[in-house]
């Protein structure tokens, strides 16, 4: 018999509680140490501090309990404080905090690859390197990319997000924040990075484009632009998270995929956030069975704790020579320790089952709260989309597809002022994201989204 994720018992009472003048006097006070010490451009999108962290609720140092609609960007699917992982931190640190595996290896970086490369997709011969960031793993599929097919060019695109180092900065399609603001840019960047066009069914011209024409109109554009033969690899987020969690129409994904094999192109899928249960299978790509050359790990893959994956073709990731590849913390041994554990939970309380549940839950709220505000003449859930855990709604103008990024950020606030955390995201500035851990429980879900339902009412 499997356990279910209602069997789960949580340390914390799983209840919002919010005291309606919060920030409280303790959080006031953080605040104003941070302010004199933590550099401005690090912003933090909920004014309290965290006291303590389990299932679906985040405690305050004042004693305020809120609803966790973001799981700390897509990080703690299985909780906060998830006793198996622990368990497996405690016990790990015990014996050793560190020695790098690239100097006197360790059990669990090897239990690790060999996991990794159990779950990912493809019954191929496949290698795995561990390291710290998501954007580092995204780094090293490029590395490994361009090694390997000894040419320079990467494609990447719209609305793409890959990380905030230079070269994933290059990748990632939005400038502000995170590439360039008011005061300036943080490039130059990386060069032989190409963009393309996604497929982003809500917002196509023609409503009617087929993912595979969607995948056709890049791949024009990629052999007219850059020459296919001169493409060392295509890397795309199977759903794409900071852009704004778009799910590309049917048959984009498999035509891309098809036409890099033919081509000799390695394709990296980014998975960081879309990875590890969270879209109702273990990865995104296998809602449409593609198997990428290279996938990058890391959110959701350790429990918290911070480590990132790349796992791909044994004849790709082994071209690379001894020593070219690695990092001082890559794979530290706490980490890996929480990884191992942060599975075995996903597996035992299955949660890519509960990811699917998830969905059905609250797209069903979702979608008859759109019917109800259209019918109201108040038509600004434009779109409402997503996989398991990993939902969102594109919010417009009423009756319009112009974005409507205020209506989005009074939403978002609404909801904090009354105990739910909810991420926005999206190039225009414009969708909520829901992102709940996985093994929140379905009351704690649905006072979550009586919330969000009333603060989008309130200020449609
Ligand atoms: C978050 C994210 C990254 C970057 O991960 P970091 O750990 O923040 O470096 C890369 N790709 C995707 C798809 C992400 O969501």
């Amino acid at each position: 018999m499997t356990t279910t994720a209602h069997d789960i018992v949580f340390r914390l009472e799983q209840k919002r509680r919010v005291q309606a003048d919060f920030p409280g006097p303790k959080s006031i006070a953080l605040t104003e140490r941070r302010r004199a010490v933590v550099a401005a451009g690090v912003a933090s999108s909920v004014p309290v501090y965290v006291a303590d962290a389990d299932g679906g609720i985040i405690h305050d140092v004042d004693g305020n309990a809120f609803i966790d609609l973001g799981s700390g960007i897509a990080v703690t699917s299985v909780g906060a404080s998830d006793p198996a992982v622990i368990g497996a931190v405690k016990e790990a640190v015990e014996h050793f905090t560190h020695t790098c595996f690239m100097v006197t290896p360790y059990e669990s970086y090897v239990a690790l690859a060999e996991q990794l490369n159990r779950l990912t997709p493809g019954d191929h011969e496949k290698r795995t390197v561990l390291f710290n960031s998501g954007a580092e793993a995204v780094e090293n599929a490029v590395k490994v990319a361009r090694l390997a097919t000894g040419r320079d060019a990467v494609v990447a695109f719209d609305h793409a997000y890959h990380g905030r180092t230079n070269l994933t900065m290059a990748l990632t399609a939005k400038a502000m924040p995170y590439k360039s603001g008011p005061a300036g840019s943080f490039g130059p960047f990386a060069p032989e990075v190409y963009r393309v066009p996604m497929s982003y069914p809500y917002r196509e011209e023609n409503p009617d484009l087929t993912g595979a024409e969607a995948a056709q109109r890049a791949i024009t554009m990629i052999e007219k632009q850059i020459g296919a033969g001169l493409v060392a690899a295509v890397i795309i987020e199977p759903i794409q998270g900071e852009g704004g969690f778009i799910v590309p129409a049917e048959g984009f994904l498999p035509a891309l995929a098809a036409w890099a094999r033919d081509n000799g192109i390695v394709l990296i899928a980014d998975e960081v956030q879309s990875g590890f249960c969270r879209t109702g299978e273990w990865f995104a790509v296998n809602h449409e069975g593609v198997v990428p050359d290279i996938i990058t790990m890391a959110k959701g893959i350790a429990g918290g704790m911070p480590l990132s994956a790349i796992t791909g073709r044994a004849d790709l990731l082994d071209a690379v020579h001894a020593g070219g590849l690695g990092g001082t913390y890559g794979g530290n041994p706490v980490a890996c320790a929480a990884a191992l554990a942060a599975i075995g939970s996903m597996e035992e309380y299955n949660l890519a089952g509960r990811a699917r549940h998830i969905e059905e839950l609250a797209t069903g709220r979702l979608h008859a709260l759109q019917k109800e505000l259209a019918g109201a003449r108040k038509a600004v859930m434009g779109d409402v989309r997503g996989r398991g855990a990993m939902l969102a709604i594109e919010l417009v103008h009423a009756g319009t597809k112009q974005p409507n990024p205020e209506l989005t950020k009074a939403v978002a606030a609404a909801c904090l002022q009354e105990g739910v955390i909810i991420l926005t995201c999206g190039t225009y500035g414009n969708v909520i994201r829901l992102l709940p851990p996985l093994v929140i429980t379905d009351e704690l879900l649905n006072d979550g989204l009586d919330v969000l339902a009333g603060a989008i009412r309130a200020n449609a």
